[in-house]
């Protein structure tokens, strides 16, 4: 073993080093990460740390055996996820555990009494604030009233309206727009939007569409004919629900239907993506008009931390599995399904079995008669998730790494992305970043708000706290 002495030396430069390049924006904390100090070490102390890395493994293995029995209390060795949970300020991270100096860790909030409140609390605001019943029923009524005029306007051509977005998957709140989608037998591949959105009496035509949805009585109607897939905005009079309807995109059903299946696989996905939701639309970070992200991006960026960040991941990536046990059957990943000449395949026969936590498997029955069983192990609430998730928003770095629902790592950039702030293909598309209006000021915000969330939440306040406005003179 080594001697204490030795120990006690090692030990000392790292709580120098620490003390000098703290990386806590609180002074009552100082802060750094073992990989931090191991790169410190061999550029300093090659020597002593082979000697620590011969005897103990690694450098958690040396300060957890050491820590301890030097007494030195205001010395901490934590993982990430226990620092985060314990209510210690939220530092930069890259995952490795955090070498911890405080006078007193106990000025600051237990970790369980934090994560168990918050899980219950966003589970009951799941529940709460979801859509209700009575306002699917109008949204169903205005779906029905648009049939109607479409099949009046465009005879015989089997138009049909659809839901996606948040009303589809649940994700909602009352005061939620309402999105639709035009889509029918008589679509032809080879039609061309672009034409088409300027002839008079074409469905793509969004002034035409606009003159009908007044003629029925829609109110506020207005084409917007620049967007990249046109839409014509309105609101219904009657239950005052306002409402965006696009003709063909078949994408948005798709990517809806998608996340439908994501939610299915677990049942903290749901609770998750709602109290995400409900936060950007809180500090309203999800306008892509002041250089920030939409909904459906910050959804997929959650996804992609629970499929690649956390550890073990929560769930798999259903565009990437390559299973024998699904060719048969009715799963969406069989034969070659495509949508606009896009790849739109995705496994829909996932069961997600958590062999460590089976309280958090779905009792959703699968579609598929014979699933396929994915095995999980995370174990986390939906408490502990978020908050995470929020420590990982808060870090801008994270950001504005290249991320994707499909590939872990490197992502392809093709031509055009080059000034991309926030990189993320479009999963059935990898062509089109979903995140293309962010700008660098739109990170700073966003990662900004974050922080103050993980902040709030780590002084032990509620989630519904988290959702009012910033008092940025305290
Ligand atoms: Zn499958």
């Amino acid at each position: 073993m080594m001697d204490d002495q030795l120990a006690h030396w090692i030990i000392t430069r790292c709580v120098e080093f620490t003390k000098s390049s703290s990386t806590s924006y609180d002074p009552r904390v100082q802060v750094t990460t073992i990989q931090t100090l191991n790169g410190m070490l061999s550029s300093w102390y090659p020597d002593d740390l082979l000697e620590v890395l011969y005897q103990y493994g690694t450098l958690d293995n040396f300060f957890n055996d050491f820590i301890p029995s030097l007494e030195l209390n205001h010395t901490q060795l934590l993982c990430q996820y226990s620092y985060q949970t314990r209510g210690l300020p939220v530092v930069k991270h890259d995952g490795s555990a955090m070498f911890v100096i405080t006078k007193d860790i106990t000025e600051f909030l237990p970790v369980q009494h934090v994560c168990c409140d918050l899980d219950k609390e966003i589970r009951e605001v799941t529940t709460n604030m979801a859509m209700t019943n009575e306002s699917y029923v109008h949204r169903n009524e205005i779906r029905s009233k648009l049939n109607t005029m479409l099949n009046n306007s465009w005879f015989n051509r089997g138009l049909q309206v659809s839901t996606f977005g948040s009303t589809a998957t649940g994700l909602g709140t009352d005061n939620a727009d309402l999105d639709l989608c035009i889509s029918g037998p008589c679509f032809q591949p080879l039609d061309d939007p672009i034409k088409l959105k300027k002839t008079e009496g074409s469905i793509y035509n969004m002034t035409f569409l606009a003159r009908k949805l007044r003629k029925i009585g829609m109110r506020q109607v207005k084409p917007i004919t620049a967007a990249h897939v046109p839409i014509c905005k309105f609101r219904d009079p009657r239950f005052k629900i306002n409402c965006d309807i696009n003709t063909n995109n078949l994408h948005g059903i798709e990517n809806t239907n998608m996340i439908i299946q994501y939610m299915h696989l677990d049942t903290r996905i749901r609770p998750v993506l709602f109290a995400l939701k409900l936060f950007i639309e809180a500090k309203e970070i999800n306008n892509t008009r002041r250089g920030f992200l939409n909904s459906y991006a910050f959804i997929l960026i959650a996804l992609h931390y629970l499929m690649y960040v956390q550890e073990p991941p929560v769930i798999p990536c259903l565009q990437n599995l390559s299973l024998k046990s699904c060719i048969t059957g009715t799963c969406n990943n069989n034969e070659k399904r495509t949508i606009q000449g896009r790849d739109v395949r995705y496994h829909s026969c996932i069961r997600v079995v958590n062999t460590m936590a089976p309280q958090f498997d779905s009792k959703t029955v699968s579609q598929d008669n014979n699933p396929t069983l994915w095995y999980g192990k995370n174990t986390k609430n939906v408490g502990d998730l978020i908050l995470e998730l929020f420590a990982w928003m808060s870090n801008p770095f994270n950001l504005v790494k290249p991320m994707s629902l499909t590939i872990n790592g490197h992502v392809h950039l093709p031509w055009g992305w080059k000034g991309s702030q926030v990189v993320f293909p479009d999963p059935f598309d990898p062509d089109r970043n979903i995140a293309r209006s962010c700008t660098s000021a739109g990170v700073e915000t966003i990662s900004q708000e974050f922080k103050l969330a993980c902040d709030t939440l780590n002084k032990g306040l509620k989630f519904m706290d988290v959702l009012k406005p910033n008092n940025y003179a305290t």
